[in-house]
């Protein structure tokens, strides 16, 4: 198991070891100091998953959610799902990260900021994430041929191999595989 994150070091491994459906989800909530439910929902349980703890969690969504809404106002209105997600609150239900599948086949509608990037997002603006992702034009060139075939965990994974510079031979299949298959490496 990796070493839990913690809030200190959250932009420095968003930007090192998220992939892109994440990556793009915290960029948005770092710009808009908000994200939908969709988003709190696929970002939220993700960090969950990373070994955010439910303080930490709640500090971090605080703290965003504050500069937009108000302090009172994320408390009374958005507290209650980061610790739902915890199972701290109704059914107790300990909530899992999605999977891609899951998240490749959601219908993010306009406002909102989660779903695949791979698949739901303009070419012009994959593009663009995968050069600030440090993509080279023959790697991107092999993504967006997974893309086009619209195979996105293919995508993803030579996201993946081009970034790292190593194979990964098990592909792609969770957002938090992503995130564990990376900090191995970077370790
Ligand atoms: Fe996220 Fe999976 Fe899409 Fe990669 S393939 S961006 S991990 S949903």
């Amino acid at each position: 198991e990796y070493a839990d994150i913690s809030l200190k070091d959250i932009d420095q491994v968003s930007k090192s070891s998220f992939p892109l459906c994440m990556r793009h989800l915290f960029e948005k909530l770092r710009e808009d100091h908000h994200l939908k439910h969709g988003g709190r929902m696929q970002l939220g349980l993700f960090l969950k998953g990373v070994g955010l703890k439910l303080d930490d969690a709640l500090a971090f969504w605080r703290a965003e959610f504050s500069k937009k809404v108000g302090s009172e106002r994320f408390d009374k209105e958005y507290a209650y799902g980061i610790r739902h997600n915890y199972g701290k609150e109704g059914k107790r239900t300990d909530y899992t990260p999605y999977a891609c599948q899951k998240i490749i086949s959601s219908a993010p509608g306009a406002g909102d900021h989660h779903g695949c990037p791979y698949r739901h997002f303009s070419e012009d603006n994959l593009r663009a994430a995968l050069g600030r992702m440090g993509l080279s034009s023959r790697g991107m060139e092999d993504v967006m041929d997974k893309v086009r075939n619209k195979h996105y965990q293919l995508a993803c994974t030579l996201t993946f191999e081009a970034v790292y510079g190593t194979s990964c031979d098990a592909g792609i299949n969770h957002p938090n595989q992503y995130f564990e298959e990376s900090q191995k490496i970077l370790k």
